[in-house]
C-alpha cells in the first residue's frame, strides 16, 4: 500500500506540473496573438495623401458656358486611383480667359490634398475645325527639298511654336467625331494635325519637334511601305491609315482603290488597321475615292476618312468626304496662322 500511495503522489505530482506548463503556453501563445495584431494595425492606417497629376506648363482649355471636367488624374497608396472624386472649386465657365480652378480630393481616411490648375475659357469654334495637310520634312543635312510637299524642319518648327504659344488646343479623333456629329463644342483655336504617307522624315526630324512642343499629330501611314516604322510608344504620334498597298496607280491613272473590288480594298484596309494596332481614320491615297471606297470603309470599321480638297470641316458633313488644309513649302508663317486661327 505504501508503495501505492507513493505512485499516486507521484501521478497527482506529475499532473500538476503539466497543467502549469499547458496553462503557461497557452498564455504565452495568447500573448503572441496579442502581440502580432499591433503591427498588423499599423499597417492599414492610411497617413500618405493622394497625389493628383496633370502637365503644370500647359493650361486646359475649356468652352464657354460647358461643364468643367478636369484633365488632371489622381491616386492613393491605398485606395488607388481617385480621378472621378476629385472636386474643382472656383470654376465659372461662363467668363471668358485664364482662371485658377482648385483641385480636390481626399481619401477614405480623410487625407486630403489641393492644387491649382490654369484653365483658360475660350468661345466656341463657329469657323470650323482645321484639319492640316502635311508631308514631307528636310533640313538639308539627311532630307533634301525634292517639291513643295517638303517642309523645312525648321517651318515646321516655328509653326508649332506658334500652336504651343497661343494655347491651341489638338482634339482626339473621338472628339472630331462627336464634333461632326453635333454632340459636343470645340473651343476656338482648336486645330488637327495630319502628316500623310509616314515616311522617314517625318519619324527623323518631325517627332523630335512634336515632342519639344507636346504637340499631337496623326500619321496617315502607308504600311507596305513604313509599317515597320509603327512604335506605340512614341506619345505624340496618333496612328491612323493611308492604306497597307493602295498608294499606287491603277490602269486607269487613278488610285487602285477607285479600280479595285470592294473585298480587295477591305482586306488592304484591315490589314493595314491591324499593323497600326487599330486604325479608325482614313486617308485616301491621292484623294481618289468612290461610293465602293466608301462602303469598304464602313465595312473595315473605319470612321472618317479625307480626301485632299480644300477647307475646314463643320458639323453635318459627310464623314467620308472631310477636307483638308495643305501646309506646303514655301508659305510664310503669317500665312500658316491665318490658315489655323
Ligand atoms: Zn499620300
Amino acid at each position: 500500500m505504501k508503495k501505492n500511495k507513493g505512485y499516486l503522489f507521484i501521478i497527482v505530482v506529475l499532473i500538476i506540473v503539466v497543467g502549469i506548463l499547458v496553462g503557461r503556453h497557452y498564455l504565452k501563445n495568447k500573448k503572441v496573438e496579442i502581440t502580432n495584431e499591433e503591427p498588423k494595425a499599423t499597417k492599414t492606417a492610411d497617413t500618405v495623401s493622394p497625389t493628383i497629376t496633370f502637365d503644370e506648363t500647359i493650361p486646359q482649355i475649356v468652352v464657354k458656358g460647358t461643364e468643367f471636367k478636369t484633365i488632371a488624374k489622381a491616386t492613393d497608396d491605398i485606395d488607388g486611383d481617385l480621378t472621378t472624386e476629385i472636386i474643382a472649386d472656383n470654376v465659372d465657365t461662363s467668363i471668358l480667359g485664364e482662371q485658377d480652378v482648385l483641385l480636390k480630393v481626399s481619401d477614405k481616411s480623410g487625407n486630403n490634398t489641393e492644387k491649382t490648375q490654369k484653365i483658360i475659357v475660350r468661345e466656341e469654334l463657329t469657323s470650323g475645325l482645321p484639319v492640316t495637310m502635311y508631308h514631307f520634312f528636310y533640313d538639308d543635312v539627311k532630307y533634301f527639298k525634292q517639291d513643295n510637299n517638303w517642309l523645312n524642319i525648321n517651318d515646321f518648327d516655328k509653326q508649332l511654336n506658334f500652336l504651343r504659344e497661343e494655347n491651341f488646343y489638338f482634339p482626339t479623333w473621338e472628339e472630331v467625331e462627336d464634333y461632326l456629329d453635333g454632340k459636343i463644342k470645340l473651343p476656338s483655336k482648336s486645330v488637327v494635325l495630319t502628316c500623310d504617307d509616314g515616311d522617314n522624315s517625318f519619324f527623323d526630324l518631325a517627332v523630335p519637334v512634336m515632342e519639344k512642343y507636346k504637340i499631337p499629330v496623326t500619321s496617315f501611314v502607308i504600311t507596305d511601305w513604313y509599317g515597320h516604322r509603327y512604335n506605340p510608344e512614341l506619345e505624340y504620334v496618333v496612328w491612323e491609315s493611308h492604306s497597307a498597298s493602295m498608294h499606287k496607280s491603277g490602269a486607269n491613272g487613278k488610285g487602285v482603290m477607285v479600280n479595285w473590288s470592294k473585298a480587295q480594298i477591305v482586306e488592304d484596309l484591315k490589314s493595314s488597321s491591324t499593323i497600326l494596332g487599330g486604325a479608325n481614320v482614313f486617308c485616301y491615297p491621292f484623294g481618289h475615292y468612290n461610293d465602293t471606297a466608301i462602303e469598304a470603309l464602313k465595312e473595315a470599321d473605319y470612321k472618317m476618312a479625307f480626301t485632299v480638297e480644300g477647307g475646314r470641316i463643320k458639323p453635318g458633313m459627310n464623314k467620308y468626304k472631310l477636307p483638308r488644309v495643305r501646309v506646303t513649302a514655301g508659305n510664310s508663317l503669317e500665312y500658316f496662322k491665318k490658315s489655323v486661327s
